[in-house]
């Protein structure tokens, strides 16, 4: 496998950056030699990848967007299929779902990536893990999880998601001490518990590493999600952020203050709408370049997430940048009475108001061509009695109190599941420019 230095994370930034420049020029040279992609838009670009001396350059190449990989996906693949080990799959919850396919390198480079990661997130090879996520599917990350942990000198138990008393049963037959798992699966678990008698706070498990959702705010406060799980069960909670694509996780340490850049492994760029790149602690899309990839490397790829960089070196001993919690995607950002939102930041706040029974957020444009939201609500008190509640919590959380439509629980169940959908809508975008 390709060498990596373990501690880079730990080293001065201006040191982080030159290994970065020396791999990214490395990289280039890969991908020109052995991507038809990537090669076709060098010569589309008039691009000379050995002209690029590092990331001072970095600016100078082209993007590439999901639509690039689902429309070009085998044109990314740089070696024979014969030295392709696994193939795996996104969820296609955001369009056309894209295969990327591992060869051995690859899958111990994503194994590496999980131990740092593991690491990171207070782990020891004294820990049990108990994996309650998918570990086949075509998913990539059951997999990292696992050989990363493995990696570790760690042990875990694969009980897969979902059956709240089989998991319990499980912690307390092998007294586990660390959970992998979505953060909503940690409230239930949690509930079940209180509802059978267990006391999660006598429970072996110390930590969790929640993935796929986000459990904090953009000032790493927990959200509702967090805060619930929080109040139910006193562990230590790790956030992640990762995407099939990128075959490398952000995990945040024991500090809790964004996931950590792993600098031997890719390079992070945060973007705005016109490509331009913005300075550390603005939010704005994620934009990520593989490093050390031998199967599909991407170049500047844009993920569609919005989160900012911190650059401050970190009280756990690293000086590698935290990526802050993923506020929203790309295109839905609302501009509203001078505010900056995202959809998370409105839901949030709406799971915080427990007499708020139903609810879908609805953007549309206003006279002048602005952003406007309105809160379609259903609620289990009293109209006047909830208004009241809700307009002083918009208040004092969002700055702005939307317009607020008050429905009938039948009303609003037909909004939030429309014939034909299979998923719960908490968001409809009815502005001018999204239409059409
Ligand atoms: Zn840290």
């Amino acid at each position: 496998m390709h060498h990596f230095p373990e501690r880079l994370a730990f080293e001065p930034i201006s040191v982080q950056e030159a290994y970065e420049s020396r791999a990214l020029t490395e990289m280039l040279r890969y991908i020109a030699a052995y991507s038809p992609f990537y090669r076709e838009q060098f010569a589309k670009h008039h691009v000379d990848p050995n002209a690029i001396q590092g990331l001072k350059d970095l600016s100078q190449l082209p993007f590439t967007t999901k639509a690039d990989i689902q429309e070009r996906n085998w044109d990314f693949l740089c070696v024979p299929r014969t030295e392709v080990r696994e193939y795996t799959a996104t969820s296609g919850t955001m369009g056309k779902p894209v295969s990327i396919a591992l060869t051995e390198n690859d899958l111990q480079r994503l194994a590496y990536n999980e131990r740092q990661s593991f690491l990171c997130a207070g782990g020891t090879p004294e820990d049990i893990y108990q994996l309650a996520l998918t570990l086949d599917r075509q998913f990539m990350a059951g997999m990292a999880y696992y050989s990363g942990i493995r990696n570790m000198g760690a042990s875990l138990v694969r009980t897969g998601p979902g059956l709240p008393q089989m998991q319990w049963e499980t912690i307390q037959r092998l007294q586990t001490t660390c959970m992998v798992a979505v953060p909503s699966f940690l409230l239930t678990l949690g509930q079940w518990a209180g509802e059978h008698g267990i006391d999660p706070g006598k429970a072996p498990i110390k930590k969790a590493v929640c993935i796929g959702e986000s459990i904090r705010r953009a000032d790493f406060s927990l959200s509702t999600l967090g805060a619930q799980i929080a109040a139910l069960w006193p562990i230590k909670l790790y956030s992640t952020y990762a995407a099939t694509e990128l075959q490398t996780a952000f995990t945040e340490c024991s500090s809790a203050q964004g996931g950590h850049h792993q600098p031997e492994l890719i390079i992070v760029e945060i973007a705005d709408d016109a490509g331009n790149i913005l300075p550390d602690e603005t939010p704005g899309e994620i934009v990520i370049t593989t490093l050390g990839i031998e199967g599909m490397p991407l170049l500047r790829y844009r993920t569609g997430d919005i989160a900012a960089l911190h650059p401050a070196p970190c009280s756990c001993g690293r000086f590698s940048k935290r990526l802050g919690p993923v506020v929203g995607r790309k295109g839905q950002m609302i501009k509203y009475r001078g505010t900056t939102l995202y959809p998370p930041a409105i839901f949030d706040i709406l799971n915080e108001a427990a007499y708020v029974t139903g609810y879908v957020v609805e953007v549309f444009s206003g006279a002048q061509g602005t952003d406007e939201v309105r809160l379609h609500i259903h609620t289990s008190r009293s109209v006047d009695e909830c208004d009241r509640h809700l307009r002083a919590l918009l208040q004092s959380r969002l700055r702005v109190v939307p317009e607020l439509q008050y429905h009938s629980g039948t009303d609003m169940q037909a909004m939030m599941m429309p014939a034909g959908s299979r998923k719960q809508v908490r968001f409809i975008d009815n502005r001018s420019r999204n239409l059409g």
